[in-house]
């Protein structure tokens, strides 16, 4: 579903275009511009000032934009859609005054997901995440990133990722898959984590390699979770199979992940509200996506934030992300996503856009996307904005009007 059968062209006339290289932190604007696809790829963007003459009218669908701003597809660079059960019980207790630690040391947290999971067929598993998808698609994204994680033996884990696979088939939507397999520590290993982890090294990460399920490793650095010198040897492994690493570090303290991570080449480290200087000039010199989770910030209701200046004076790809998951983060819209980066980080409008495209598919290790460039995917979306402020602005309006992904027209609220 997500590659087309027929090789049909598509021109986007009079459009906002917002166009940007990587690494820049403001989009520029072509106030009226047009796109041509051909076979899934952007095969011209110009001003309509150059606009070439259709060879042939009949194989070409033109579609007149009347202005609106036209954007990348969005890609949200961290999730953890895949699951099994539902946390509303424990939202309520956090309500009531328990921390994340808390729930997490007296048996709840990822612990109960991770039961429930066990006992959730692939299937529904692919389904109930597809589901949860939806909500994103309906706002413009065209690539997601899902980790396992929740499964913390090799059978689940396994069945995590092929979940989030299938999800593929099911909807207009790439998938990357990241192996989490140091997430959390689970009952049989109580008390032995370095056996564990040594398990996770040894057993469950060839395993997953070996069915060619994973496009990246992912660990969480974190006194709740693993420390530095266990997360090392996760990324020794993963280098052993060829994979990229990333790592979630310095959300709730500093322990030096970021550091560790930058060393191994990561293509990005996520949440980092403790990121020390240290550790910003580590992911500068690394060229490591700082990928900025507000979600998880927004529902622990955290004070401590991401060095977002730091970030930018050492140049450092600022990427954000839902990080969907069912305990610490269960927002499922990006636009929310980018307003919450803005309100509660500081980042500007175009910053936030960025963040969900160049430098979203940057933390990927994508490069065909993300940036309205000839040779890209043609995976776009026309809104009903003119510009990035308008996506951010309201909490609540989804102004998305029009989806391309690999050039077909997936979702349109039609001629208006
Ligand atoms: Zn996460």
């Amino acid at each position: 579903m997500s590659k087309p059968a027929s090789p049909n062209s598509h021109r986007l006339i009079n459009a906002r275009l917002a166009i940007a290289a990587s690494r820049v932190s403001e989009y520029q604007s072509l106030e009226n511009g047009f796109v041509d696809i051909a076979n899934g790829v952007i095969s011209a963007v110009g001003d309509m000032s150059n606009l070439p003459e259709i060879s042939d009218e009949n194989t070409i669908q033109v579609i007149d934009c009347k202005g609106r701003l036209t954007t990348p597809g969005l890609i949200d660079c961290h999730t953890h859609l895949v699951y099994g059960g539902e946390r509303q019980r424990e939202f309520e207790q956090r309500l009531t005054g328990l921390s994340y630690e808390a729930i997490a040391r007296s048996g709840g947290g990822i612990k109960s997901t991770v039961a429930a999971t066990r006992k959730t067929s692939v299937d529904v598993l692919a389904q109930t995440a597809a589901e949860r998808l939806d909500c994103l698609l309906a706002e413009g994204v065209t690539t997601v990133e899902i980790k396992s994680g929740y499964g913390l033996d090799t059978q689940t884990e396994l069945k995590m990722l092929r979940a989030a696979r299938k999800i593929e088939k099911m909807r207009a939507i790439d998938v990357k898959t990241s192996f989490l397999g140091a997430h959390a520590l689970p009952d049989e290993y109580a008390g032995r984590s370095d056996d564990y982890i040594d398990h996770v090294c040894s057993h469950m990460l060839p395993a997953v390699a070996a069915e060619g399920l994973a496009d990246a490793v992912d660990g969480f650095c974190e006194t709740i979770a693993f420390s530095c010198d266990q997360m090392e040897r996760v990324f020794k492994a993963a280098a052993l199979q060829g994979l990229p690493v990333k790592l979630h570090a310095e959300q709730l303290s500093n322990l030096g992940g970021a550091a560790l991570a930058a060393r191994y080449g990561a293509m990005s480290v996520d949440h980092i509200e403790y990121l020390d200087q240290k550790g910003v000039d580590a992911m500068a010199t690394a060229g490591t996506v700082a990928t900025l989770l507000p979600g998880a910030f927004y529902y622990l209701n955290e004070s401590q934030k991401p060095p977002v200046q730091a970030l930018r004076d050492a140049g450092v790809p600022i990427a954000v992300a839902t990080d969907h998951n069912p305990g610490s983060s269960p927002l499922l819209s990006i636009l929310a996503t980018m307003n919450m980066s803005c309100v509660l980080f500081g980042l500007t409008p175009q910053e936030a856009l960025l963040g969900v495209t160049a430098n979203a598919a940057k933390a990927l290790g994508l490069e065909d996307r993300g940036v309205i460039a000839v040779g890209n995917t043609a995976d776009l979306v026309i809104w009903q904005a003119k510009a990035a402020v308008d996506l951010v602005y309201s909490l609540g309006k989804n102004p998305c009007h029009t989806v391309l992904k690999d050039g077909e027209i997936v979702l349109t609220k039609g001629e208006n």
